[in-house]
């Protein structure tokens, strides 16, 4: 399924331009227009999913797998040090196109940039809790 007002539908299925690195039948790997470093790619399936809970098992396999064959080829040809792959899910948790992606970020050891979160304490009855709220 496609939705009609979705951009990364219209790019994915090639309706809009976009500098593709990679497409396959399933897949389009975009760079993205407000990188956070140079090299900063995206990689969107063709299908609507608005994000990881609507993603089927099996596209979610895929794309990893095409993730890591980006991901290789970039620190080969772009002479990155290091790549953060990002995947945000919901307003809250950053994502503001809400059609699945994956964000490869190739890192430079000058590129500026921080992609992380502030460690906080937790207790073991706390991981305890925690454990029993997701597992049981
Ligand atoms: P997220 O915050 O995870 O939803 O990421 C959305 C990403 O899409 C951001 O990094 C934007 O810079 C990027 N983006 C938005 N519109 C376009 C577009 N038309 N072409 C390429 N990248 C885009
Ligand atoms: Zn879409």
């Amino acid at each position: 399924m496609k939705e009609t007002n979705c951009i990364f539908c219209k790019i994915a299925n090639g309706e809009i331009p976009s500098k593709t690195l990679y497409e396959d039948d399933n897949f389009r790997i975009i760079l993205d227009l407000g990188p956070a470093t140079k090299g900063h790619a995206l990689i969107l399936p063709k299908e609507h999913y608005a994000n990881l809970f609507e993603l089927p098992e099996e596209t979610a396999g895929e794309a990893m797998k095409v993730a890591k064959k980006m991901a290789d080829k970039m620190m080969k040809r772009l002479g990155c040090e290091g790549l953060n792959v990002v995947q945000n899910n919901g307003e809250m948790a950053g994502q503001t196109v809400f059609h699945f992606h994956m964000h490869l970020i190739p890192r430079y050891r000058t590129d500026g940039q921080s992609i992380g979160w502030k460690p906080q304490e937790v207790s073991q009855e706390e991981l305890g809790k925690i454990y029993e709220q997701i597992c049981q």
